[in-house]
């Protein structure tokens, strides 16, 4: 019998007969403990099933469940039993699509002409259990195209018999596990019974191909882990998630809408939602001008000729508005405020003794994207981003990038963001710009970033086409990511623009632009902190920081008259003087996360002092409305600075 040699991660080298499984050569390779945590394996590059015969000398590495590919396989094979499990319960009903592993768990398309009811899902996922209390093990074949086509026509599967008849080639596999068979790349599980945590999540429509002139199928999302109390954190964190949806709060709390007669992605902000946007603003810009920044406004229409001169017609078309005629020349709505700002600088000649010139504007831009891609705040079609252009020397960069990502780090923390995740791109295959500036640009961004101590992950070819980019993606209090700041080196507007500057020389040369937003887009970053917070904003954020409310008419004199009192003194107060009993107004009150209440009965009245009650039920001292003041100030100071984030 012909041996052949396996080399272990470890690099030792075993031999073993031609055809040994892999399941046998765990036996000989590993410890028992591992074996039985061990659901594939990798052989060279290629990830198997522990029943594929090894065949040639290779490398060999298990995989095991605590190895980053297993919940994908895991999550992959509990997406065939779904199928299993809904042909099995709606029959002949039914055409299954395909059903691959996703970020967080698994889909299987199907085209049933019925919709799926949440009460599906308890029988859907009852079944998946039955299966999987049987245990069938998940089978390998080699079959021919032709054959495989002939199985799939025969049951009715016409989507398998496209697929066969896309892939073009002359055998494929399938997977069998009971009487479920899918054409599959795989690996699987060894058996279904490794499934001890699945549950049905939700349905959605999908497009077959995601083409939207094909027919739209039944998209199940289901997920699994390999320990069922991972599967119960994640409910519960999709349940948290939920609870904090911010267009749920966003309507609750009278934040922000959206009108059909309006149009859709276009955001309209409640006089809440407008407060709150004021005190980000207010903040970024008050942050930018201490930090050396001038602030601009710019127009939000430009004529075409100008796009055309910024490239945005040829590579950013598609995302454009269209053009409107006025007095015979053509304009379009902006989708970037980078080409207005090029303009100012290019009002007058510039020197090397201005630079750095550093200017930022809240610019609200417009983009096309589909309706069906719309989403609350996160995805609309008119936005403001918190933008900067940052004009100077080449080598200025690393100084101006590192002072950049200062700021940019203190203004996520006045937020309450302080994990994130740190990318650096690197030159794509097609780009602009010479060796000497990527290599003298992207070596300026590393450094910056190693001297502000951020761990990042290189982007090897991400960069956009003019020049290399930093993304930070923040981390909200579930652990999502989100990416938001931007900061990007280009070489190509200076170059379109013709942009100069006189030199030490006295020479013109071409400065260095540097694009960057921190919060990305402030209707985006605003839905960020609603589900960050959950609609209950920090003291120096909430649009409304205090109710006061009266127990009875009796106080209803001092109560408006505290009331405008406040209000001068510049705290966000509301008040309630209806008729209502006091639990009443305080349970409303708490519903609006509103963080102070001021309740006012005859004692306060004759102490001429507030009681103050905190949205968590608990209460502070009674205090004068002098003392109430002060802490309001504080506490706006405090968020402001970033040194508090109650
Ligand atoms: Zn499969
Ligand atoms: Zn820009």
């Amino acid at each position: 019998m012909t041996e052949i040699s396996i080399t272990l991660p470890s690099g030792e080298q075993k031999t073993v007969p031609v055809g040994t499984t892999v399941a046998e050569a765990l036996k000989e390779l590993v410890s028992n403990k591992e074996r039985k945590q061990t659901i594939a394996a990798r052989l060279d590059e290629r990830l198997v099933d522990l029943s594929t015969p090894i065949e040639a000398d290779a490398t060999f590495a298990p995989i095991t469940v605590d190895s980053p590919e297993a919940l994908g396989i895991l999550r992959h094979s509990a997406a065939h039993v779904m199928a299993e499990a809904v042909l099995a319960l709606f029959g002949k009903d039914v055409q299954v699509a395909i059903g691959p592993a996703i970020a967080d768990g698994f889909y299987y398309d199907f085209d049933r002409a019925e919709p799926f009811t949440p009460d599906d899902f308890a029988l859907i996922e009852a079944k998946m259990q039955e299966l999987i209390a049987a245990a069938a093990p998940f089978c390998r074949e080699t079959v021919s195209t032709a054959q495989a086509t002939q199985l799939f026509a025969k049951s009715g599967q016409s989507y398998k018999v496209e697929l066969l008849n896309d892939l073009a080639v002359e055998t494929v596999s399938l997977y069998r596990q009971g009487d479920f068979v899918d054409l599959c790349r795989g690996p699987h599980l060894p058996h279904a019974g490794w499934l001890k945590a699945v549950k049905v999540i939700k349905l959605a429509g999908a497009y077959w191909r995601g083409d939207e002139n094909r027919k739209m199928l039944q998209r199940l999302y289901g997920t699994a882990f390999f320990d069922p109390k991972d599967l119960k954190a994640y409910l519960f964190q999709i349940e948290e998630a939920k609870k904090r949806d911010h267009r749920k709060l966003g309507k609750e709390l009278e934040l922000f809408a959206v009108s059909d007669q309006v149009g859709p992605g276009l955001i309209l902000w409640q006089p809440k939602g407008a407060l709150l946007r004021k005190i980000i603003e207010d903040h970024w810009r008050a942050e930018h001008y201490s930090n050396g920044y001038e602030l601009l406004f710019t127009p939000h229409i430009a004529r075409r000729d100008m796009w055309k001169t910024s490239g945005h017609l040829d590579f950013y078309g598609e995302n454009m508005f269209s053009a409107m005629e006025i007095e015979e020349v053509s304009y379009q709505l902006k989708p970037m405020n980078c080409p207005f700002h090029i303009a100012i600088y290019n009002t007058r000649k510039r020197s090397y003794r201005e630079f750095p010139l550093r200017w930022c504007e809240l610019g609200t831009v417009y983009r096309f994207e589909k309706t069906g891609a719309l989403h609350g705040l996160m995805r609309v079609r008119g936005f403001t981003q918190d933008d900067a252009h940052i004009f100077c020397r080449p080598d200025h960069l690393e100084e101006e990038i590192f002072d950049i990502l200062d700021l940019n780090l203190h203004i996520l923390k006045t937020f309450g963001f302080e994990r994130y995740e740190v990318y650096l791109s690197t030159r794509p295959e097609k780009s602009v710009g010479s060796d000497e500036h990527w290599e003298q640009a992207t070596t300026a961004l590393k450094l910056a970033l190693e001297k502000k101590g951020l761990v990042y992950e290189l982007d090897p070819g991400e960069g956009v086409f003019y020049g290399p980019k930093i993304d930070i993606k923040i981390k909200d209090v579930l652990g999502r990511s989100w990416q938001c700041s931007t900061i990007q080196v280009d070489f190509n507007l200076p170059e379109r623009f013709e942009m100069t500057y006189t030199g030490e020389d006295s020479k013109d040369h071409q400065p260095i632009m540097i694009h960057r937003a921190l919060m990305g887009s402030l209707e985006r970053f605003i839905g960020v902190l609603i589900e960050h917070f959950a609609g209950a904003f920090p003291v120096w954020l909430a649009p409304v920081q205090a109710r006061i409310m009266n127990i009875t008419d009796a106080q209803l004199g001092y109560t408006e008259e505290v009331y405008a009192q406040l209000r001068r003194a510049g705290v966000r107060i509301e008040k309630d003087v209806r008729n209502e009993k006091l639990n009443y107004k305080i349970r409303e009150a708490q519903m609006q996360k509103i963080p102070y209440m001021l309740i006012i009965g005859d004692k306060e009245v004759e102490a001429g002092q507030v009681t103050v009650r905190l949205r968590n039920g608990d209460n502070l001292p009674a205090m004068s409305i002098f003392e109430f003041t002060a802490l309001i100030v504080k506490e706006n100071e405090s968020g402001r600075t970033g040194s508090c984030n109650s």
